[in-house]
Parts: C-alpha cells; structure tokens; sequence
C-alpha cells in the first residue's frame, strides 16, 4: 500500500528543491501517495491565512509531510508558519543530524552529530510585548515588587517559558533516540549560570532523566562554551539536547561544520504526526534560479522514510548523495564554492538530482 504523504512545496527555494526530492524518492520506486498543499504568501488572496486549514487538516490525516521552506507574509498574524506548524501539531521535538560526506565542502571531516531541539517553548513561545505596551509598564510593576532591579521603562519585552514538561519529554527523547540509534553521549545545553530560573530548571530536569539512562554518557554543558567546543573539536560531542533558541542557533553552527546550510536535513516530531523540513529558510537570493542545493531537502526525505518503515530505499537515497558528493563533479554551487572559493564549474538543483537519481539506479 502507498505511504500518504503530505508535500508543501513552499516558496523561496521550496519549490524547487521539492520537486528535485520528490524525483529522488519517486526514483527509489516506494509507493508515496503525494498529497500535495501549498502554503505561504502565495495562498493568501485565497484563503486569507498562510496556513490554510485544509493544509491542518491534511497533515492531521496522513500524520506524515515533508515541506519545504515557507517564508511568512509580513501582518499575517503569524510571526512563522513554519513555528505554527510545529505548534499546532505539539510537534516538540526538532532532530537534525549533521553528519560530513566527503566532498560535502566543509573545512571538517568525520563530524557526526545530532541536534535535538525543543520546539514549542522558550524565546519561540511568541509571548511579547512591544516598547510602549501598556503590559510592560504591569510587568515592571511586577518586577519592582518582587525586589528585582526594574528595566527601564522603554523597553520591549519576551518572555522565555521553560516548563518542567516541556523539559522533560525533550530531554527523554534526545536518550531515546540515542539509545535507539547506539549513540555513546548526551549533552545538554544551557546558560544556566546565568537563567538561574529557566535554564537551571532544564538542566536539572536534565540530570533527573539522565539517571534514568546509566547506558548512555550524560554531560551538561553552557551554551557559549559548546558553540566554541563544537568549532574546536566536533568529535567531541554526539547528541546535543538544546532549549528552543538555543537549538535554533547551534543547528546553524552544524550545519556549518557539514557543508553549509544546503547540506543540513531535519524533521519535528510529535506524538503521532512528523513533519520533514530542511535546517534552511527560503532563501529569496538564491530562488527560482536553480542554483539552490537540495541535499537537505534529499536528506530530509531519507528521515521521512525512515520513520515510515522504508529504511533500505532511506539508506539507498543517503548512499547516492555521498556519491555524487564524493564523485565531486556533479555539485552545486554552494559546495563548489566551498571547495575552490568559486562555483565555476558546478551543475544546477535539478542536474544535481539527476546525477542522485542515476547513482540510485546503477546501484540497483
Ligand atoms: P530562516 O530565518 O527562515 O531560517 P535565514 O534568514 O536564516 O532563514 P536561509 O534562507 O536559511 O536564511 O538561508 C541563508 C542563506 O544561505 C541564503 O540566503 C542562501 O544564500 C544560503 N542557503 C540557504 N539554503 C540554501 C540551499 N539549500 N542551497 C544553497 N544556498 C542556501
């Protein structure tokens, strides 16, 4: 029977980088029903929304999408429809692997991490106020009564909710994971010397699931020192455990040390419903030119397939890439960039693909 999969191409790049996944995974010859929705600027004269409630409902039924990035309309009522997906389906936890392939273009080698970010709270929690908003003027009301050093009256402010929950089912899941995927450590990170109340409050959640895995390494550790530790010696560290800001910025770095931000697949994980989406946002520069990488986007699906039981045609996707990687003739220009310090010489988005789909099939 075919796998239900809900596609949203997107904007920006999603388009383009979609359909080239889209071929890959069709190449693979697994059954996918595409059930395919759009969301972002463009369905706004329609629907009035950038997530329409048809899209809700979609990836509600078939508990499964791969999207491409959307970009949101300015005065939508959303500060992210990526961050309202994620939201609207509790899908807390983000996993975006960084792992190098030779000829990847990155100044490291044998890199191999995993993100686990938390995806629902923190600095994301889209609780803010503006300068001027009568609820600051309460809130330093608040702080001043509390004994706390009162901030200066024009300021603007966000409020960053990190909750015992919250914490805890991340945390367990970053073990989970690595106990399902034999990894050695865990390391959370944190600011916690500074964010006595939030971060304290992960990290010593954080220790609490920790004992409850005495297979698995477990290390704390602060957010500034790891971002340094991770450009130092990557091979230091194995799964990272991160609040939502945090996650956010250090998946950056990772995908940094593999190649770049084209490189860096990822998916958000609920309780019942996954979504797929690469660590990139739309990249309006680069859009419509074919220029963009789809590896993320590839790799992305390679984790779709994983989660619904295709493993071998997941394997078999992975290969092809580190393939045509290591082959190092069929590369955009991202990674040609990277290698020689210009992208002379290298082959466009939907080139890219074929060269992915014609190392598939000499393999079969
Ligand atoms: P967001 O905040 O939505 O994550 P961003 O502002 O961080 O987005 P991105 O769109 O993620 O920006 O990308 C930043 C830059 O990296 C782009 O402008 C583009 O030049 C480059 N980039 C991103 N993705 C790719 C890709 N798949 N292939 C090639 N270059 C990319």
């Amino acid at each position: 029977m075919a796998h239900e999969v809900v596609l949203i191409p997107g904007d920006g790049i999603g388009p383009e980088i979609t359909s080239a996944m889209r071929r890959v995974v069709d190449a693979t010859g697994v059954a996918i029903e595409w059930d395919v929705r759009d969301a972002g600027a463009g369905v706004m004269e329609a629907y009035g929304t950038p997530l329409p409630q048809h899209v809700l409902d979609a990836v509600g039924r078939a508990k499964v999408a791969i999207k491409g990035p959307v970009t949101t309309p300015i005065g939508t009522g959303f500060r992210s429809v990526n961050v309202a997906l994620r939201k609207h389906f509790d899908l807390y936890a983000c996993v975006r692997p960084c792992l190098s392939q030779p000829g990847d273009g990155s100044r490291y080698e044998g890199v191999d991490i995993v993100i686990v970010r938390e995806n629902t709270e923190d600095l994301y929690a889209g609780i803010e106020f503006d300068e001027g908003a009568a609820e600051v003027a309460a809130l330093s009301e608040l702080v001043s009564a509390s004994g706390q050093k009162a901030f200066r009256p024009d300021s603007a402010i966000s409020v960053k909710p990190i909750s015992i929950e919250g914490s805890r089912r991340i945390v367990e899941y970053a073990f989970e994971y690595a106990r399902r995927c034999g990894r050695r450590k865990v390391t959370a990170v944190h600011k916690a010397n500074i964010m006595k109340a939030t971060d304290g409050l992960f990290l010593r959640v954080a220790r609490e699931v920790a004992q409850r895995y005495p297979d698995i390494a477990f290390e704390d550790k602060i957010v500034d020192a790891t971002c340094m530790g991770l450009v130092q010696n990557p091979a230091d560290f194995d799964v990272l455990v991160l609040p939502n800001l945090y996650g956010d910025i250090v998946s950056d770095l990772g995908a940094g040390l593999v190649g770049g931000l084209g490189m860096a697949p990822g998916s958000n994980i609920g309780a019942d419903i996954a979504v797929f989406e690469p660590t990139h946002g739309s990249a309006p520069d680069i859009a419509g030119k074919d220029i963009a990488n789809p590896t993320a986007e590839i790799l992305s699906a390679a984790m779709m397939l994983d989660h619904v039981g295709e493993q071998e045609a997941a394997e078999r996707i992975r290969r092809a890439v580190r393939a045509v990687l290591a082959e190092g003739t069929a590369v955009t220009g991202d990674v040609r960039r990277a290698q020689t310090g210009s992208a002379r010489g290298a082959v466009g988005t939907q080139a890219y693909a074929d060269a992915v789909i014609a190392s598939l099939r000499a393999e079969a």
